[in-house]
């Protein structure tokens, strides 16, 4: 990085740092643990590797400037009977049919792993650089039903795996991938019960299976159903009041589909699980008063009425949004679509899903009008999941669009 401590040192963007202190460095985690000190001794290669040595006073206030490619992530050994990648039309963006299973994306970008594919270095690492949290797919405690679910080829418990890590202190964010019929109900709440006696398991967050029309050769899973889903809540609920604990969360898309208010903000606490579906809608409603002015400003200087282009999941979370923009723009005329996901199958309901080519075919839009998008259906290259960007979108449509943050953490 440019003015940092690295650059100072001229140390360049495509030298290769060998070891610091001694100690070999072959991952990221290894550059961001041995550089924890104030005096550091790097050994590098140049472009011509040539071999050189220097030492850095650490600045904290400044910093190092070490900026890493991330290796390709190790992948998974398993075989989830639910796996979405496996569930997934052929020509998307190649990312998308990576299965990683990779605990440095995990720390880093908390990314869910199994804890299958570890082997006793990468544990032992773990614990002796501290890598936590780490986010893990539990979805049972049960040692054959776990099996059953994630379909490995060896010996694995996820029990003995999950105290190996937290006796050692590591942190853990536990996700349950919920399957009706599968790992429901009893097991469930067997599964909730051995994961609350462990101290270290920070959140724990039920998210519903998803399920896309991709799935023949695969085994016949079905969603949850509108009763089973105000079950699912009630006993979640009962359980979280009789044991006292506030640390089981439901994803947003269980209440929406039980037709249940979205709980309030306190339900979420430190929003742990956020990115995993649980607290968006909430969390959008909070961002929303903090933004509402200028938003609402900006869309009063835009020519025309804005069309919100949203999914059946995204119009609960929107729509208050919007009758709130209507009240205090009602010159304009507010609107939103709700795209059909036709490419995956009706049961994805999630903005983050929707193909151009749905959005395609389903939007029409007035002279007037002029669409808005949800940054959930964008990359960081601003191309949708089917790979197609902006500006060929804009193209088409013959205007410019407005892209607004999913959360409303930012104004447009
Ligand atoms: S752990 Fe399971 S769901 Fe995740 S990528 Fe591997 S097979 Fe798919």
């Amino acid at each position: 990085m440019p003015d940092s401590l690295a650059a100072r040192c001229e140390i360049l963007a495509g030298y290769t740092i060998v070891s610091i202190d001694g100690q070999p460095v072959n991952d990221i985690l290894d550059l961001m643990f041995y550089t924890q000190k104030d005096t550091i001794s790097v050994d590098y290669l140049d472009q011509t590797l040539t071999p050189h040595t220097i030492e850095i006073v650490n600045d904290f206030d400044r910093p190092l400037g070490f900026e890493v490619d991330l290796a390709d992530c190790t992948q998974c050994i398993n075989h989830c009977i639910f796996c979405f990648i496996d569930q997934m039309p052929p020509d998307l963006r190649p990312s998308l049919y990576v299965k990683d299973d990779d605990f440095i994306y995990s720390f880093i970008y908390g990314n869910f792993i199994s804890l299958t594919n570890l082997s006793q270095a990468d544990i032992k690492k773990i614990i002796s650089q501290h890598i936590s949290p780490l986010y893990v797919s539990i979805h049972t405690t049960d040692p054959a039903l776990h099996q059953q679910i994630f379909r490995y080829d060896i010996d694995f418990d996820i029990v003995d795996a999950l105290k190996t890590l937290t006796d050692a202190d590591i942190e853990i964010h536990a996700q349950i991938v919920l399957i009706p019929g599968i790992n429901d109900q009893a097991a469930l709440f067997k599964t909730l019960t051995d994961l609350v006696e462990i101290e270290q398991i920070s959140s724990i967050a039920i998210v519903p299976v998803g399920l896309t029309k991709y799935r023949t050769a695969l085994a016949t899973l079905r969603k949850f159903t509108q009763a089973e889903a105000v079950e699912l809540i009630s006993h979640v609920e009962f359980m979280k009041a009789n044991r006292q604990i506030a640390h089981i969360y439901l994803a947003d898309e269980f209440f929406i589909l039980a037709r249940l208010p979205i709980p309030e903000e306190h339900y979420y606490e430190s929003w742990d699980q956020i990115e995993n579906g649980v607290g968006m809608v909430r969390k959008s409603w909070i961002n929303w008063k903090t933004i509402k002015k200028k938003y609402i400003r900006f869309l009063n200087t835009m020519q025309g009425n804005p069309t919100f282009v949203t999914s059946m999941s995204g119009i609960q979370a929107i729509n208050p949004i919007l009758k709130d923009i209507q009240k205090n723009l009602p010159h304009k005329s507010i609107k939103a679509v709700v795209i059909h996901n036709h490419f995956f199958g009706e049961d994805v309901t999630v903005t983050g899903l929707l193909t151009w080519e749905d959005i395609k075919n389903q939007l029409t839009l007035a002279d007037d009008e002029y669409p808005v998008f949800s940054s959930a259906i964008f990359n960081g290259e601003l191309r949708t999941i089917d790979n197609v960007h902006l500006d060929a979108i804009e193209d088409y449509l013959g205007r410019k669009a407005i892209i607004t943050d999913e959360l409303f953490a930012v104004d447009a």
